[in-house]
């Protein structure tokens, strides 16, 4: 728990090597780490306050330079201080703070070495969850599939924290922004926290889109065409005011 750890934490951290641990606060760490740690906190508060997630599950991490900040594993996240900073280098060796990374660390790594990501949102929000026990792949109904590259898939279950599910869920991943975990969750990455999370919020409303209309007795929903949601898609590349 995040009170639990207090004072020797420092001399702890010199021994196995870990920098920039608590002391008098991001005067040791690097530029721009305390503001993504606050950045990183809101935004894991956020998946519980929007229902997305329950207690400690799902995971957040940003990206650094070369180092991941991560949220530790099984702590309430309204618990979490600025004194809690947590991250690894791209290998996981841990070189901020003493707390214990999330469990799911080779997923977000996997991310991070495998495309441009920033930022990684995990959750288990409902219906995403609901859906990912139904189908491969959540049918593409609404335009919005293509702000995730294209027709969001699901990756394989295994159990949670291990590399097969890492394995899986990358090549679930392959050339969209998004995906299902079966019997689990979900999984999307953006070029910041904001994007990455505005992206799970997106998904988790596709999945909910879908189960009320394929609910409908008798009635199956409509889906788009390929071209359809590459039209939208190139479109949503423009999509909002302009810089
Ligand atoms: P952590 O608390 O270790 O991040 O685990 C939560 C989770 O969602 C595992 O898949
Ligand atoms: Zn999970």
């Amino acid at each position: 728990m995040a009170e639990q750890h207090g004072t020797g934490q420092e001399a702890e951290g010199a021994e196995r090597g870990v920098t920039g641990t608590r002391g008098e606060g991001s005067a040791e760490l690097g530029e721009g780490v305390a503001e993504a740690w606050a950045e990183l906190v809101d935004t894991a508060r956020r998946t519980v306050a929007d229902g997305l997630v329950v207690g400690t599950s799902g995971n957040v991490s940003v990206r650094v330079g070369d180092t991941v900040l991560v949220t530790p594993s099984g702590v309430p996240y309204d618990r979490l201080t600025p004194a809690d900073v947590t991250g690894v280098d791209l290998t996981g060796r841990q070189v901020l703070g003493a707390l214990v990374p999330t469990s799911e660390l080779p997923l977000h790594l996997g991310v991070y070495r495998t495309t441009d990501a920033r930022a990684v949102v995990h959750t288990h929000a409902v219906h995403a969850t609901a859906v990912s026990t139904l189908v491969d792949e959540l049918p593409a109904i609404h335009y919005m599939t293509a702000a995730l590259g294209g027709p969001v898939r699901v990756a394989r279950y295994a159990t949670y924290g291990t590399p097969e599910l890492a394995e899986n869920t990358l090549r679930a991943l392959d050339g969209r922004t998004g995906c299902l975990m079966r019997n689990h969750g979900t999984l999307t990455h953006g070029a910041g926290l904001a994007q990455a999370y505005d992206r799970t919020a997106q998904l988790e409303w596709m999945c909910r889109v879908w189960l009320t209309a394929s609910s409908v007795p008798g009635m199956t929903p409509t889906l788009l065409s390929r071209e359809q949601l590459a039209e939208a898609g190139e479109r949503l590349r423009g999509y909002g005011q302009r810089e």
